[in-house]
């Protein structure tokens, strides 16, 4: 049984073992909540420093409580993922924030998706997170945990998510949702991620740019028709949340067509595509996907990896 009013879809063991730490004194000074995007990870981590901050474990009245609603706890600073990177000097006026006196009390650094800070941000943080200043927990999440150094790894407790199970994403939603028109096609495309389903189901526009996505890379995965893969390709050339919707949807396709091939032995994509040529293509995704990242010419790499989803039929 859960302490705590957490409000999360599924990750119960995770929760246990944190309220565990709480109640047994042990919390550390530095956290690394790892694993896919829009498990949860960052509410886990918002809740928890809501729990540490609020002296009467998170009772929604209290002056702490109300501070922390409102955006303005002094004791509580926030790096929201922007999409932006963190560079060298965001960290330098984070440390010196946290440099500052506060009241004595508890200080909590929330930083979300940490791999934004390049190497040698990352190195120059590894100060403050080796000599805290004070009384300062850091609560850190990421995606992608191959990007953040050794080093950093080795100095904080690690707590990984999943994704979370269908049963518990139904059961959780349905109270949530209850009547949504659009829950069963919403359960299908979050796989998972109770993140990214809450938002599909509460902003139409989401839904809406998630749905279109899907639409295109369907016909990507259907035709032989490179003009037109092509000229979609251009089109995300120059919009960064289209080309990282455009992975994230080709990902979750891919990884569903391999999941339900292992189980039934067809996928939505069979006869086109075998589970051999599947994870090929996967392999093609996060090759491209990764090129990008390191500033690969956007056209070329898009084009690249489009040809591989032709097939001679
Ligand atoms: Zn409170």
């Amino acid at each position: 049984m859960l302490k705590y009013p957490w409000d999360i879809i599924g990750h119960d063991n995770q929760l246990l073992a944190l309220e565990k730490e709480i109640a047994a004194d042990q919390l550390v000074h530095a956290y690394l909540f790892h694993g896919p995007k829009d498990t949860g990870k960052f509410t886990v981590a918002f809740i928890l420093a809501k729990i540490l901050l609020c002296p009467n474990n998170l009772c929604h009245r209290c002056r702490d409580c109300q501070l922390i609603k409102s955006g303005s706890h002094p004791d509580l600073i926030l790096m929201r993922d922007n999409g932006e990177t963190i560079k060298i000097d965001d960290v330098r006026a984070l440390i010196h924030k946290t440099n500052l006196t506060s009241q004595g009390g508890l200080r909590i650094v929330l930083i979300e998706t940490l791999e934004r800070m390049p190497i040698e941000a990352q190195n120059s943080f590894l100060k403050t997170l080796e000599e805290p200043p004070g009384k300062t927990i850091f609560l850190m999440t990421s995606d992608q945990i191959k990007k953040i150094t050794p080093t950093i790894l080795s100095r904080v407790r690690q707590y990984g998510f999943s994704l979370v199970d269908e049963a518990t994403m139904r059961n959780e939603l349905s109270s949530r949702f209850k009547d949504h028109s659009d829950f069963e096609e919403v359960l299908q495309m979050a796989q998972g991620r109770p993140g990214l389903a809450i938002r599909l189901l509460s902003e139409p526009a989401a839904l809406s740019a998630y749905r279109n996505a899907y639409n295109q890379v369907d016909k990507i995965l259907r035709n032989n028709d490179l003009v037109s893969k092509f000229s979609y390709a251009e089109s995300l050339e120059d919009d960064k949340d289209q080309l990282e919707l455009f992975f994230d949807v080709f990902c979750q396709i891919l990884r569903k067509s391999a999941h339900d091939f292992l189980v039934t032995g067809s996928s939505l994509l069979s006869p086109r595509y075998d589970l051999k040529s599947i994870a090929h293509l996967f392999e093609h995704l996060l090759k491209t996907r990764y090129l990008i990242d390191r500033n690969a010419n956007k056209k070329l790499a898009l084009e690249n990896f489009l040809l591989y989803t032709e097939r001679s039929l």
